[in-house]
């Protein structure tokens, strides 16, 4: 382990023994919950617990000096899926391979819960709502995520193919958004995607930074990311409204 993980006895209490083990490699890559920067190698991290009514825990991390670690009571119940402001999109130009338009979603807040047996497993409330929906894991960026028609991002309005910032709704079979806010797009992003009337989403945390203009080292880094299989890919719909 390279980042240091520290848990309260309260948090390792209602992690259980799996879930402290797990907790520790997830920190390993992770975004501090409330400064959103990154938690880099060698710095240390708290693992914040938050346990709502039915006793589903959501787990967090923050910098020692962002938050200490605790275990808090919630008093609603988790969501069962991330709102759109607990989600950062990254916009990247095609690479080699199938030649899509990228977009990149990376959790700020990655929310995991554990049934309240004790040694149950966490388990990412995300993940198995993208693989049951067809969201595959690839194991490298080059191949074309499986297409799902019924998926939809939508480019709001984008006001120019330079312009440099779009809106971005994305939105599930049912028209549930997956996420909505503004996107920074790199030259010609928008059109391209227009014209292709598809996009390669990449959902996972790759470590991407949605306002850098180094197009070369994000794409590394999401295929570093793909190639530990930690990223989830599907081809959507691209439409303008
Ligand atoms: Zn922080």
């Amino acid at each position: 382990m390279v980042v240091t993980v520290y848990m309260s006895a309260d948090v390792r209490r209602a992690l259980g023994p799996f879930g402290v083990a797990q907790a520790e490699r997830e920190a390993q890559t992770t975004d501090c919950v409330m400064c959103s920067h990154r938690v880099e190698t060698r710095q240390d991290v708290n693992v914040q617990v938050v346990r709502d009514p039915l006793g589903n825990l959501s787990v967090w991390f923050t910098h020692p000096d962002c938050l200490p670690s605790r275990l808090v009571e919630g008093a609603t119940t988790v969501a069962p899926a991330p709102q759109g402001d607990d989600m950062r999109m990254t916009a990247l130009p095609p690479r080699t391979g199938h030649g899509l338009p990228i977009l990149a979603a990376q959790l700020v807040r990655p929310v995991f819960t554990k049934p309240e047996e004790q040694g149950g497993e966490l388990t990412e409330v995300l993940a198995p709502y993208l693989l049951s929906q067809g969201f595959a894991m690839l194991g490298e960026l080059d191949s074309t995520p499986p297409h799902l028609e019924q998926w939809i991002a939508v480019l709001i309005a984008p006001p120019g193919p330079d312009a440099g910032t779009a809106r971005l709704l994305i939105l599930d079979p049912d028209a549930s958004q997956l996420f909505a806010g503004v996107i920074c797009t790199p030259a010609d992003w928008c059109r391209h995607a227009l014209a292709q009337g598809q996009a390669a989403l990449y959902v996972g945390d790759a470590g991407l930074d949605p306002t850098s203009p180094g197009a070369h080292q994000q794409h590394e880094r999401l295929d570093h990311a793909a190639r530990q299989g930690r990223l989830l890919a599907a081809t959507i719909s691209v439409i303008e409204r």
